[in-house]
């Protein structure tokens, strides 16, 4: 069996098995889509589960734009900036404002359940997925987008070796075009 559920289930990337051949009245592509959200849906879920559980032990209170920025940030993978969030939500909340949104991010940070990428044009981008990963930013639209790869401990007890820094994290991105961006200039 070679259904798309079967192999999210064992975990090929879907990036490989990429067809658009039509199946049983709908696409594989568009098969391969639904299963693949379904189980997004799981992880992004159980995440916000565990999000909700730290917030609580920590004591901090849980109000519907808090909750509503948290699960926003959790079910994007496209680190969006507090503005794009504002944007987002801004019909929900009529008291809802970027210095709100911003607040409340602060919040998650100290929370440890957010990271944020700031940038020197001061347009910080926001990151919920605190597992170590990278990430390419294109360098002509400014998407952000994760990749994955060893973490690099090693180059943090190097750092700690010749600095005597007792180092916390690291950060790294590669910059580059997108593949969206890339299509365009084909053209
Ligand atoms: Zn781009
Ligand atoms: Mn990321």
């Amino acid at each position: 069996m070679h259904s798309a559920a079967a192999r999210a289930k064992s975990g090929l990337s879907p990036l490989t098995n990429r067809t658009t051949r039509t199946y049983n009245g709908g696409s594989q592509e568009e098969i391969r889509q639904k299963s693949e959200s379904l189980a997004v849906n799981a992880v992004v879920e159980a995440r916000l589960e565990q999000a909700l559980d730290k917030l609580k032990r920590n004591g901090i209170r849980m109000t519907p734009q808090r909750f509503a920025i948290l699960s926003y940030l959790q079910g994007t993978k496209s680190h969006p900036t507090a503005d794009d969030i504002y944007r987002a939500l801004e019909n929900r909340f009529s008291s809802m404002s970027v210095a709100t949104v911003y607040n409340n991010l602060k919040v998650f940070i100290d929370a440890g359940l957010v990271r944020e990428l700031t940038y020197g044009d001061q347009c910080s981008h926001f990151d919920a997925d605190m597992s170590t990963h990278y990430h390419a930013r294109c360098e002509r639209c400014g998407k952000i987008e994760d990749f994955s790869y060893p973490p690099l401990f090693h180059i943090e007890s190097a750092a700690e070796n010749e600095t005597g820094f007792a180092v916390t994290s690291h950060r790294l991105e590669v910059y580059g075009t997108c593949r969206s961006c890339r299509a365009i200039s084909q053209h």
